[in-house]
């Protein structure tokens, strides 16, 4: 039985509400085989258990791991050539992209996520060519990185049965497009579709697969309205009913998505998928920027949660969600750093430093994100929109040990006012370079900084390696379709709009 005793001049074990928190000061966590025992003051913990091991100290700040709760790839797209297009026309762009190894990939953004205190990803596979077995193959290779490294994972792999391109039927747009791009961009579409049925057999043989594994569960993510039918959310919504898993899917993220589901259903996306009996706590809204004041209040009728991706949205023009309305509405919401954060990594804290900033609004009310609240966006809130649930999220007796250690004097050092609260402090001031040491289920996979498991170093020369080849025939190919076929993909898009349509950026002080 493996045992340790993890103290902190303060725990922090569970936040309340948007101002009070459990913490406890000079306090430990006991923890055997992954699962925590007892909370308490250090003193008396140390009288009454034997533990294997002590981590932290009296210089350390003990803290819940963090759930990203909407993860997509490794190498940002950024440094695959991608710049910050809109995101309709980065989806054109992306297409350029280099083959990564999936196994090298996850682990390089894993290797991010868990220095910045990360225990948890919500891991959001898309743009993988079938047929399903090799999805399925690409599929083993990320999560294997993810039980390489020890890290906590929710995968799920993007439904998509139509509409790859723009937001109309693929058919409809190759009809288009001029005869020299034509046969290429069909036959390029083409690889990315796999029967409907398929998504669904890879759900079920993954979710065979990983049955009674401690660290990974699998779930289901429709892609988004345009990419899915009816009858492909349909089949989410009775596949999660009969595996009892949720479901994370991205929803009106842009002001095209929202015209899109207006001309598809003459309703919103939001109450559209009301009506197909989506909605409810096992439903994750991902991005909901363009949300309307009455979706808005289904969401928080229904118990639906959102995954607020704040870096994303602004990297990609997406606008700003209105994260303040969410909070007062009581919906829970989680934190997704997406492809990349504003310093194109994976950084947690910094996320939430970003989320606590981006939705004060002028006035004196008592309105804006607080310390708490985003730290309870980064654990709890996340934790809820995985499958581990309220299994993970919080330090309590009962649920895994997975937490991190962060050097408190990087947080308080030379100087921090006894009066500064310590959640404040830690959101504010808390550096992924203080995270010392990360636990899940009870095993430290990161320690004084290093990797316990993986070899940093080597796996980042792996990747170097395989990608100082020169590109292969058919990723030319592919960079220079994405270059041709972006002119008319923006096209597309011209007029789509109505002029009229509100931005949630600008329209009125306290939106968001
Ligand atoms: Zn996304």
């Amino acid at each position: 039985m493996a045992s340790s005793l993890i103290r902190g001049k303060h725990v922090v074990c569970k936040v309340h509400d948007r101002t009070r928190a459990e913490i406890i000061e000079d306090g430990a966590v006991y923890q055997e085989d992954g699962r925590i025992v007892a909370v308490g003051p250090h003193a008396e913990l140390a009288r009454r258990y034997r533990p294997d091991e002590t981590l932290g100290s009296p210089h350390h700040v003990v803290i819940p791991g963090f759930v990203n709760s909407h993860h997509h790839v490794g190498l940002t797209p950024l440094q695959l050539g991608s710049p910050d297009h809109p995101l309709e026309l980065w989806f054109a762009s992306r297409m350029a992209a280099r083959d990564v190894d999936p196994y090298l990939d996850a682990l390089y953004s894993a290797f991010e996520m868990i220095e910045s205190g990360i225990t948890t990803v919500q891991h959001l596979h898309g743009r993988c060519p079938g047929p399903a077995e090799r999805i399925q193959g690409a599929a083993q290779a990320v999560i294997r990185a993810y039980e390489a490294i020890g890290m906590r994972v929710s995968y799920s792999f993007g439904i998509r049965d139509q509409n790859r391109l723009v937001y109309e039927a693929d058919d409809a747009f190759v009809a288009r497009l001029p005869a020299d791009i034509a046969p290429d961009v069909e036959a390029l579409l083409r690889r990315q579709a796999i029967p409907l049925a398929d998504n669904f057999r890879i759900f079920e043989n993954l979710a065979a697969t990983y049955r009674g594994s401690e660290r990974v569960r699998i779930q289901l993510a429709p892609a988004n309205l345009h990419w899915c039918s009816d009858r492909a959310l349909e089949g989410v919504r009775d596949a999660c009913a009969a595996h009892g898993v949720p479901f994370h899917m991205h929803v009106v993220e842009t002001q095209y998505q929202k015209e899109y589901a207006r001309r598809r259903t003459g309703t919103t996306a939001v109450a559209h998928l009301h009506r197909l009996g989506l909605l409810g706590p096992h439903c994750t809204i991902g991005h909901g920027v363009w949300l309307t004041e009455a979706d808005i209040d289904l969401v928080a009728e229904t118990g639906t949660r959102i995954c607020h991706n704040c870096s994303s949205n602004l990297r990609l023009r997406s606008g700003v969600a209105a994260l303040n309305r969410f909070e007062r509405k009581g919906i829970p919401v989680a934190i997704g750093i997406d492809e990349a954060g504003i310093n194109d990594d994976r950084d947690m804290l910094q996320e939430m430093r970003l989320v606590l900033r981006m939705h004060r609004v002028p006035g004196m009310d008592d309105q804006v994100p607080t310390a708490p609240q985003v730290l309870r966006m980064a654990t709890e809130h996340g934790a809820a929109t995985t499958p581990f649930g309220d299994a993970i999220g919080t330090l309590e007796p009962g649920k895994a040990a997975d937490l991190s250690i962060l050097s408190w004097q990087q947080i308080a050092a030379p100087y921090l006012d006894a009066d500064v609260p310590v959640i404040d402090a830690i959101v504010q001031r808390g550096r992924s370079a203080g995270v010392e040491t990360v636990v899940v289920a009870g095993e430290p996979i990161l320690r004084d900084g290093k990797f316990t498991r993986v070899d940093k170093a080597a796996v980042l020369e792996e990747l170097a390696t395989a990608l100082r080849r020169p590109r292969t025939e058919e990723e030319t190919r592919r960079q220079e379709l994405s270059r041709r076929v972006f002119p008319h993909v923006k096209a597309f898009y011209e007029g789509y709009v109505p002029d009229e349509a509100p931005d949630p950026f600008y329209r009125t002080s306290g939106r968001f």
